[in-house]
């Protein structure tokens, strides 16, 4: 059950070889015996997709397989996505503090310091969860 729940989260992602031209392994997709360029390739929402690895060895394109099959699993898993926008983090975390029954001033003295967060976040061209420095929050804190 677990692993199917991961299955349908985590494509499989198979590396195949673009071969060129005159390379003897040419009819081998999956040759791990010449140096041409390696691609990877995965079905996901139905669509195909392919994506250079810019690596020529078989080592390479699993090392480049497995980050790959890593940012799927973070995509699925969005409190560990590295790409969550400040603004999501806000609204999950306003959403959260609701659900907890928290009373309405504290509510509302909770969202307009996030809202005032998040306008600090903008001027400061941080969209992203992980661009938000340390030294961001001291000035926030401080402001
Ligand atoms: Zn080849």
């Amino acid at each position: 059950m677990g692993l199917e729940r991961k299955m349908n989260r985590v494509p499989v992602i198979t590396i195949f070889v673009r071969h060129s031209e005159g390379c003897p392994q040419a009819d081998e997709p999956f040759s791990k015996k010449c140096s041409c360029w390696k691609h990877l390739r995965w079905t996901h929402d139905v669509k195909q997709h392919f994506k250079a690895t810019h690596q020529k060895t078989w080592a390479g394109a699993e090392r480049a397989q497995r980050e790959m099959e890593d940012s799927f699993e973070r995509a699925g898993r969005p409190e560990l996505s590295e790409a969550m926008s400040v603004g999501s983090a806000v609204d999950t975390s306003i959403k959260s503090k609701k659900t907890e029954g928290v009373g309405s001033a504290a509510m509302k003295k909770y969202q307009r310091e996030l809202e005032e967060f998040l306008r600090l976040c903008e001027v400061r061209g941080c969209v992203l969860l992980v661009q938000v420095k340390p030294e961001d929050l001291v000035d926030f804190a401080s402001g």
